[in-house]
């Protein structure tokens, strides 16, 4: 179901592009160009650089591959080169342009690590005239002179904000440096940070740039929510949510570290979900295999780090669980962005842990949004079992010192002192003095801090006990 709003009334027949390209376009069954593709295209076409800033899923592939497609012939020499920072992204967009080009005859071949290194070299020594790939295996191909940058006359970043960050830009500039012959440059993100323009500034002059006003994202339609849950219970909200997914939905669950996608994919799978991980440690053709399962909906649920959170167009992703907030606020953008494509629907779940907040209000106030606090989705009918267990979560509760407040219905009127609880709790729990934190005493209760590694004993052991002659009731305070 795609919402026409994506698409502007600007069909791709009104301009007069090259007939291969216009016959695969009508062949796909787009007719309607997208906003991004209506302002970039024309202005790319006629050889300016262009900068250019649209939302997640709004076509912006194509609005830097047409006009490069077109610009390119086939005569066995490399005149444009993509660089993408994933091996996903390079693999995705060398797909579209692939089709994109109709019967046009040209080489576009990927060049990213992971693969083998002579027989990429072989391809890239037959004759090429578009690369897409990765910083890393372009600069290693081109040292060893099977990639000749110097015949490159068209540059395209995608993603190009994260091209330009701090980890990929010493490679884009020794890149840069060889292409002699650079004639236009091309980038495209959905976000744009002013350090980045600022540094393209450097290499690109008098760009035009197709941004939205005032630089603020416009970021699709996607229902964005946060559940306030500490990491114990982290899974059995994610139980939750997993319950409520119908037959057409598909799912990416965001982590930050490898070792948790590893970890959440075992788990998951031992409780039954059909769940598959994949990070940036795992051998590429196993990357390759995953991602394609994925995006042909035989898999459903792809657990993953932000190697997954740009560019990845899978159309069928209906829901986005931040399992773990992700710690740069670009990121978030882009891993939401994963859902609400070209118009569709979408929803973002972002678990947020008392130790998360600051960075959640770090998130909204950077973009201008509202998310919410929700419950975890109920059960639904007919399911009348947690799929995975919640926990008492201690650490939830604790303050930065990791002590709980325990309330207790003893105070000063039942003979209470700070000195005589103390002893009550160090004896009758057999805590060590440093397990007990702050004491308070008021007149028929206290509050009695105690450490979150002992206050689940604590709350067994006192249950029921008496204090002169009364019998106590403990209450964990939030
Ligand atoms: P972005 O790079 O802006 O995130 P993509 O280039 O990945 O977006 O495009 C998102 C999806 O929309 C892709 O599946 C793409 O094939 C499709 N698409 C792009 N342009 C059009 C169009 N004009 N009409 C229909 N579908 C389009
Ligand atoms: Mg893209």
């Amino acid at each position: 179901m795609t919402n026409q709003t994506a698409l502007t009334n600007v069909k791709f027949s009104s301009w007069d592009l090259d007939p291969s390209i216009l016959a695969a376009i009508s062949e796909k069954g787009w007719e309607y160009v997208t906003q991004i593709q209506a302002e970039a295209i024309p202005l790319a076409r006629s050889g300016r650089d262009v900068v250019g800033q649209a939302r997640t899923g709004s076509g912006k592939t194509a609005a830097f591959g047409i006009p490069t497609i077109e610009s390119t012939e086939a005569n066995g020499n490399l005149q444009a080169i993509i660089i993408t920072p994933t091996r996903e992204l390079a693999q995705q967009v060398a797909d579209e342009l692939q089709w994109l080009q109709g019967d046009k005859g040209l080489a576009i071949i990927t060049v990213y690590g992971g693969t083998d290194v002579d027989k990429q070299a072989k391809k890239l020594n037959d004759g090429v005239e578009i690369v897409v790939g990765t910083p890393g295996r372009i600069i290693d191909m081109s040292k060893r002179g099977h990639l000749k940058l110097q015949s490159i006359s068209t540059l395209c970043l995608d993603e190009a904000d994260r091209m330009l960050d701090m980890g990929f830009f010493p490679d884009i500039l020794w890149v840069l440096e060889q292409m002699e012959n650079r004639k236009q440059t091309m980038l495209f993100s959905a976000t744009f940070p002013d350090e980045v323009l600022e540094a393209a500034n450097t290499f690109i002059t008098d760009a035009e740039h197709v941004m939205s006003d005032d630089l603020e994202v416009d970021i699709p339609e996607i229902d964005q929510m946060h559940i306030s849950i500490g990491r114990a219970n982290k899974l059995w909200a994610l139980g939750r949510i997993l319950v409520n997914m119908g037959d057409d939905d598909q799912m990416m669950i965001f982590s930050n570290t490898k070792r948790m996608v590893d970890l959440l994919s075992q788990r998951l799978s031992k409780f039954g979900f059909n769940a598959i991980g994949l990070h940036g440690d795992m051998p590429q053709n196993k990357r390759g295999r995953i991602i394609d399962s994925f995006k042909d909906g035989s898999e459903k649920i792809l657990i993953c780090t932000d190697v997954a959170a740009r560019g990845i167009d899978v159309d069928g992703v209906t829901i986005v669980v931040n399992y773990d907030l992700p710690i740069d606020v670009e990121s978030y953008v882009h891993r939401i962005g994963r859902t609400g494509r070209m118009g569709r629907k979408g929803t973002a779940w972002s678990f947020v842990s008392s130790e998360d907040k600051g960075q959640l209000r770090k998130i909204a106030a950077t973009w201008n949004l509202n998310i919410p606090e929700s419950e975890a989705p109920a059960l639904p009918k007919g399911v009348d079992r947690d799929p995975i267990r919640k926990q008492q979560d201690w650490e939830e509760v604790a303050n930065n010192f990791g002590m709980v407040p325990v309330k207790i219905s003893i105070g000063s009127n039942q003979g209470a002192t700070n000195h005589t609880l103390t002893n009550w709790f160090s004896n009758e729990a057999k805590l060590n003095q440093l397990a007990i934190g702050e004491v308070c005493i008021q007149d028929d209760s206290s509050e009695v801090e105690i450490h979150l590694d002992k206050v689940e004993a604590v709350v067994k052991v006192m249950a029921n006990r008496v204090w002169n002659g009364d019998s106590v009731n403990l209450e964990i305070r939030r």
